[in-house]
């Protein structure tokens, strides 16, 4: 019997997988990993397991138990390699064909690879798997000088763990802010200041150009294009991530920045969907413009979309983006999109650092920032759900409670 499918065995595979069970699929599951573990998180890997506060075992998603109970077969260390669309089958690299019924594609993405000189020398380093983050670990137990290259999440969240660590941190962005395609300035503003309290140094508006090495051939310093020298052993390159699409593309399915899917997150196959990191959709919450997430929510609500599809439900996809940080304890909560807002209004006390940044376009709340105030968060996630009153004067009015206004 044909079932279901899913190349990939990350957040996105194992929660299509979880959730067809809950629906009672009953057909054959097949989750199919390139790296050679079960389905993990990978959020830790650049917060609490960097740190050393969690256990490597605790990254996985479910016990192994877990997926022989609910038959659901998971192969690791094995990579789809192409798809036959007119036979409804997927090679594997072990040498094996596999029939569906349905395929998902939820490859996720993969670290963007600079090619500047040095870019290979043994210090440099990406954080996107548990083996990037392990060997990550195990350099910074011993206090070092760390260079970041590039103020997005995963970055800043490696460098605040560092820094935590005893080792002397800069960062260096290319871009005159941290954080520049999904925050807005005033709270990247307010996580950096942060990060320099605890003695992290920025330096905006540079970039890495060259890693020069030590008479070893280790990593001892990088150069940036201001003409800096940066003495340090490890380098971490947190330079985004570009989706896996080559699988899809070789098929035939159109990709531009990800796996082109409709509203249903059907690719042009309607055999074939795709979700998570690797998938770009038409989104609510962009005006119907495609855009491509990379969050655990969207890899999350997107699987159990497509489960209620494969089990006969209908509707569209329309989950409310949200997505959280952790730096320097400080907790940053964002829900919806908050860029091309055209204002912005302020609720709590920034001196405090507890607040929120509700964000208007057209008058129109589209996203909101919260710097721990989680209340405020579920309530943005709540107002953004449907149709709501809320205008910048009543989200700006402390006297206001804003759960009354969600539809
Ligand atoms: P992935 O989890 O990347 O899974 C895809 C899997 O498919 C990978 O294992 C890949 O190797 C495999 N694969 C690819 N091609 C093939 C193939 N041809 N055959 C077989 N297997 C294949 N999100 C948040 O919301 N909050 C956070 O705080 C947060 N922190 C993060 C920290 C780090 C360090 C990283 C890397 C990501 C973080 N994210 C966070 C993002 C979140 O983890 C991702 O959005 C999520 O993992 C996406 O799930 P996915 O299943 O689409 O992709």
């Amino acid at each position: 019997m044909t079932g279901v499918v899913v190349a990939g065995a990350g957040q996105a595979a194992a929660q299509l997988a979880i959730s067809l069970r809950q629906r009672g699929y009953s057909g054959p599951i097949t989750l199919i990993g390139d790296e050679e573990h079960l389905p993990y998180e990978r959020p830790p890997l650049s917060k609490e397991y960097l740190a050393g506060d969690l256990a490597e075992e605790s990254l996985q998603l479910r016990p192994a138990t877990f997926w022989l109970d609910r038959g659901v077969d998971v192969r690791t260390g094995v990579a789809v390699t192409a798809i036959d669309r007119a036979r409804r089958s997927v090679e594997l690299s072990d040498g094996r064909c596999l029939s569906y019924r349905h395929l998902v594609l939820a490859t996720g993405a993969e670290p963007r690879r600079l090619d500047f000189p040095g870019a290979t020398l043994a210090g440099v380093h990406m954080l996107r798997t548990r083996n990037d983050a392990r060997a990550i670990r195990a350099v910074l137990r011993t206090p070092c000088d760390v260079v970041v290259s590039g103020a997005g999440f995963v970055g800043l969240e490696a460098a605040a763990v560092a820094c935590r660590l005893g080792n002397r941190v800069t960062v260096v962005e290319r871009l005159e802010r941290a954080m520049g395609r999904v925050v807005t300035r005033f709270t990247a503003d307010h996580v950096v200041d942060q990060h320099r309290r605890h003695g992290t140094d920025f330096r905006f508006g540079d970039a890495v150009v060259s890693a020069v090495p030590d008479p070893q051939g280790r990593l001892a310093a990088v150069r940036t294009a201001s003409g800096a020298e940066l003495r340090c052993r490890l380098l971490l390159v947190g330079a985004g991530v570009s989706p896996r699409t080559a699988l899809a593309e070789a098929a035939g399915l159109p990709v531009d920045d990800g796996i082109l899917v409709d509203e249903r997150l059907r690719t042009a196959d309607p055999a074939i969907s795709a979700i998570g990191d690797c998938a770009r959709f038409p989104s609510p919450f962009a005006d119907g413009w495609r855009v491509r997430l990379e969050s655990v929510q969207n890899a999350v609500d997107q699987a159990r979309y497509v489960a209620d599809g494969i089990v006969g439900a209908g509707g569209v996809y329309a989950a409310v983006p949200w997505f959280w940080t952790v730096q320097h304890g400080l907790r940053l909560q964002i829900a919806g999109l908050v860029q091309g807002h055209d204002m912005a209004v302020t609720r709590g006390s920034v001196a405090d650092g507890a607040f929120s940044v509700f964000c208007f376009a057209g008058g129109r709340l589209v996203g909101v920032e919260s710097v721990d105030r989680p209340a405020d968060h579920m309530v943005a996630r709540g107002l953004l759900a449907g149709e709501h009153d809320v205008t910048p004067e009543i989200a700006a009015d402390p006297a206001v409670d804003l759960k009354a206004y969600r539809p």
